[in-house]
């Protein structure tokens, strides 16, 4: 008889990240010297009949991870007493019956049932996507640029580029600062960043610019696209406020600008990712097994990207990352973020028992992390500190 899925277990946790606040709108973690910020985040234990556990520690959540939480408490009636083997039909259930919201929740469940399957058949999760490779290229992913001291000027993004460099990085994306509520539109500072970090360090690094969106207009995205071009960034990501979903806005940018459009952390689909990039509406394809419905999801549109010649870029840090990275070929880096010369990565998280981290000195000489080898995700959690950080919800 096949197993079953028995429980599942969800822990609300705290942790603490320093040097570290918002913007004025709250929407941005900036640096903030001597402050302490509080994000909460959760973990999942699928526990099964047989006495196995599938878990996962959801980490790309900014302060509150509410809504997320609020799915995965729906979706575990769903679950009970089902084969935690069949996230193909768990998958397609979820995203059926969510169909009306975000359906981020289904990322975190996926994951962990990927990580449930490795422990089952004793294999790490790239060995069963079938591996490509076992070191994963990273660029240093920024935080978005402040007013206190730290990511505050044009230069000051080219020294921390240049001091990335020296650590082995080879690449560097930078997030800028977009007008933090003052409604000012300062695209000169973000131009002249561009060209900073282009002459700086354009002959040692891949440079990447990553806006999240920040930019008011098009008129705007199209101006700081043209610097780009002049310093040959590798790619141009999220510049403006259609929240990065326009297909239109973004086939007009692709066919005035040379430098490669990495759009997609935002359409939280199989099949709208899929219409974008064949669209022409990107150059490159990206997914988050976070956002896009697991490892699951992701490695659908990794395979939509592949089967149009197109290499995809998966978002943010984590191991489900790095086993989705090891598994493909068209790919190219790793994000390691976000991160800061004076503040701690947003994802160099305590909840790790082992020596797996996501921190800016994680690389190694060559510019590359390791994939976890042991089964299932290959991380062991300290379960010790995620139950002393718990929280009410
Ligand atoms: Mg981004």
């Amino acid at each position: 008889m096949a197993n079953r899925i028995t429980d599942v277990e969800i822990i609300p946790f705290e942790v603490s990240l320093e040097n570290a606040g918002t913007d004025e709108n709250g929407f941005n973690i900036i640096y903030q010297p001597e402050t302490v910020m509080d994000r909460w985040l959760f973990a999942v234990r699928i526990h099964t009949a047989d006495g196995e556990v599938g878990e996962y520690v959801n980490i790309g959540g900014f302060g509150n991870n509410g809504p997320t939480l609020a799915q995965i408490r729906m979706m575990t009636e769903y679950l009970l007493g089902k084969d935690p083997l069949r996230r193909e039909r768990h998958w397609s259930e979820l995203q059926r019956g969510f169909r009306k919201y975000d359906r981020f929740g289904i990322g975190t469940i996926d994951i962990a049932l990927w990580d449930l399957a490795g422990k089952t058949y004793g294999a790490s999760i790239s060995e069963l996507l079938g591996s490509y490779r076992e070191t994963l290229p990273a660029y240093a992913s920024t935080y978005m640029g402040d007013e206190n001291g730290g990511l505050d000027s044009p230069e000051a993004y080219a020294d921390f580029a240049e001091d990335c460099l020296d650590l082995g990085f080879l690449a560097f994306k930078m997030h800028g600062w977009g007008p933090q509520g003052t409604g000012d539109r300062d695209i000169d500072r973000e131009i002249a960043t561009v060209h900073a970090l282009g002459d700086r360090v354009g002959d040692e690094m891949d440079l990447m610019l990553d806006p999240a969106c920040e930019y008011e207009t098009w008129a705007d995205a199209l101006q700081v696209g043209r610097a780009c071009d002049e310093q040959s960034f590798y790619w141009y990501e999220d510049p403006y406020r259609d929240g990065g979903v326009s297909q239109h806005g973004h086939k007009q940018l692709h066919e005035r600008l040379d430098t490669p459009l990495l759009q997609g952390e935002y359409l939280h689909s199989l099949e709208l990712n899929a219409d974008f990039i064949a669209s022409g509406a990107t150059d490159f394809a990206r997914a988050d097994p976070e956002y896009d419905g697991g490892i699951t999801g992701a490695m659908k549109i990794a395979n939509v990207a592949e089967g149009l010649g197109l290499d995809i870029e998966y978002h943010g840090a984590g191991p489900a990352q790095r086993h989705c990275m090891a598994a493909t070929r068209n790919t190219n880096y790793y994000e390691l973020g976000i991160v800061h010369p004076r503040a701690a990565g947003t994802r160099d998280l305590p909840v790790y028992q082992d020596s797996y981290q996501d921190a800016l000195t994680s690389i190694d000489s060559d510019g590359t992390v390791p994939v976890p080898t042991e089964p299932g995700l290959g991380v062991t959690y300290d379960w010790d500190y995620i139950k002393e950080h718990q929280i009410e919800t």
